[in-house]
């Protein structure tokens, strides 16, 4: 198998310490050992060492959320999402993934998206070129939760913010995700790139898109020339400059970390800040750093009840402290939590718990 030494050191770096063991959100959904960045290792290293055939591990390569959960636990810096994406592209190249994998891929080809859906009528109605700021939703947003778009449009033109907002909504997440860093990845996020680049400033509302535009586009040499702003600072901006008048309640919110602001794009306090703004903040088990998966929109086209056990867990986690209004900064999430919400307690994204305050 052709892999990166820098993949391979990782996997060999491995302590069998098992730190990681009880933080992987797939593997407390499924209680599976095979499911933690451990074996996950294992299996390559296995491939690696020519025992075992490279298609035997492409069910686990894809049952990894590449949430980083285990990384912020491990003692050595442990990161299976360098190996993982790579493992995926040695599927790809040679025609070993799944049957469910290509499937989304066939879907992908022919509809733009892996989910084979169409943007519905709403959301086509809200599409224009001209604005102060590019308002980038992403691809799960406007296919799979739909209404946080008009939501979180409507609450930026409250604060007299003109947003633009086009059918180009694929930053080439899905195919990464899917694939790892191939070509069609590469050619999917230089496309984007010059959507991007039509406009001086884009708000991100997915941490997920944010973390791969100033991170692999960077890496790939992919120019950005518009400034990128997570949603989450940008209705921080607003709000300083009055611009979004908000008032502060008595209600407690509890801050669904999305482990792209958590992790991988440092920021563990806008969500927090967004809060305290309206109400006050109550943290929920695993948050911050150690924030632990509550969705995975892709994920759930091939392994729904797993997804759903992943949301189930989050909200075990928040009962067990008592939060009974979860706050999202991510559609995914959003979605999941939404789904297996139960009695007495109530999901709200961010846009959604400014405007109940305004
Ligand atoms: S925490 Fe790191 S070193 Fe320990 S078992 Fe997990 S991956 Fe290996
Ligand atoms: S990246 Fe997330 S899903 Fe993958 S092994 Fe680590 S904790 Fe589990």
């Amino acid at each position: 198998m052709n892999i990166t030494e820098n993949a391979k050191n990782i996997i060999d770096n491995c302590r069998f310490c098992w730190m990681c063991r009880h933080v992987c959100p797939i593997g407390n959904a499924t209680g599976q050992e095979r499911n933690t960045a451990r074996a996950r290792a294992f299996a390559v290293s296995m491939v690696v060492r020519g025992s075992t055939e490279l298609s035997e591990v492409a069910d686990n390569m894809y049952e990894c959320s590449l949430c980083g959960a285990c990384t912020n636990n491990c003692m050595t810096g442990f990161d299976p999402k360098v190996f993982v994406e790579e493992t995926k592209t040695e599927l790809v190249l040679g025609g070993l993934i799944p049957d469910y994998i290509r499937a989304l891929l066939e879907k992908y080809m022919a509809c733009g998206n892996v989910y084979g859906a169409e943007v519905s009528d709403e959301v086509k109605a809200l599409y224009r070129e001209d604005g102060d700021v590019l308002f980038l939703a992403g691809t799960d947003a406007v296919l799979k939760a739909p209404e946080t778009v008009g939501v979180a449009l409507a609450l930026l033109e409250k604060a007299g913010v003109k947003a633009a907002f086009t059918k180009e909504q694929d930053t080439g997440y899905a195919l990464k995700f899917l694939t790892g860093k191939t070509e069609e990845t590469r050619k999917a996020a230089i496309a984007f790139a010059a959507v991007l680049n039509k406009y001086k400033t884009a708000v991100v509302y997915d941490p997920a898109d944010l973390a791969m535009l100033l991170h692999e586009y960077k890496e790939w040499g992919i120019e950005i020339k518009a400034e990128l702003i997570s949603f989450n600072e940008y209705l921080l901006s607003l709000i300083e400059d009055k611009k979004l008048a908000v008032k502060k309640g008595d209600t407690v919110y509890t801050l669904q970390d999305h482990f792209a602001y958590a992790r991988e794009l440092d920021d563990t306090e806008s969500g927090r800040k967004l809060i305290e703004a309206v109400g006050t903040s109550r943290d929920m088990l695993l948050c911050g750093k150690e924030a632990n998966l509550a969705g995975h929109l892709i994920m759930a086209e091939y392994m729904p009840e797993v997804i759903k056990n992943v949301a189930l867990d989050r909200w075990q986690n928040a009962i067990n402290m008592d939060c009974k209004t979860v706050v999202t900064e991510n559609p995914a999430e959003y979605v999941f939590l939404k789904e297996t919400c139960p009695d007495g307690c109530r999901v709200l994204s961010v846009e959604e718990m400014l405007l109940e305050n305004m």
